[in-house]
């Protein structure tokens, strides 16, 4: 991880008051190239993400990887993080509050990292980054902007729904593996 990173990740660590931290529950920072064309943001760790201080590595994280896959991506050559950096209790949504307690270390992860596309997964993620890009013009549920380009300057931003949608086959993964074919084309 490039010193920058590791600066925000104590910055985080030193933060005592931050919503969300409660003592004794582990940092889920993000991981993945310091330099990646493509950041993946979703909205929070869960239990396993906890344990294991280690973004979407869960059954989430597990459809994650079968979508990289199915694109030949590898997770090394990405960058993942979540909104949020402390798991919600009982895997709940985050406030509108936690999520602005945590937008500047957001923030400052993109500039470090400075991809060409930002995917955002799920609906969470796509509100602070619409509005973030001044997009929010262009905000849609999930369901009708999922696999869709947009543009704020050089940047590309691509929703897809997150994975977890698919954990319990809400949507199909084969619909995922649709939308993520625009990666592939994107980068190319
Ligand atoms: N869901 C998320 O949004 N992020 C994770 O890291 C895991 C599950």
């Amino acid at each position: 991880m490039s010193e920058k990173l590791d600066k925000i990740k104590n910055n985080i660590l030193k933060n005592k008051n931050l919503p969300l931290y409660q003592g004794k529950n582990k940092l889920v920072f993000g991981e993945g190239k310091s330099d990646a064309d493509i950041i993946f943001i979703g909205e929070a760790p869960g239990a396993e993400e906890e344990k294991q201080n280690k973004p979407f590595c869960g059954r989430a994280g597990q459809i994650l990887n079968k979508l990289f896959n199915s694109i030949n991506l590898s997770r090394e050559d990405v960058y993942i993080t979540n909104i949020v950096k402390f798991r919600p209790p009982n895997n709940r949504k985050p406030k509108q509050s936690e999520i602005e307690a945590y937008a500047s270390y957001l923030d400052k992860q993109i500039q470090i990292i400075n991809p060409d596309i930002i995917v955002c997964l799920g609906n969470t993620a796509c509100q602070y980054i619409f509005n973030k890009y001044n997009l929010s013009d262009k905000l849609s549920g999930i369901s009708k902007i999922h696999g869709k380009i947009f543009k704020a300057d050089d940047l590309k931003i691509i929703p897809f729904y997150h994975p977890a949608v698919a954990v319990y086959n809400f949507i199909e993964l084969k619909k995922l593996k649709k939308d993520f074919k625009i990666l592939k084309k994107t980068k190319a």
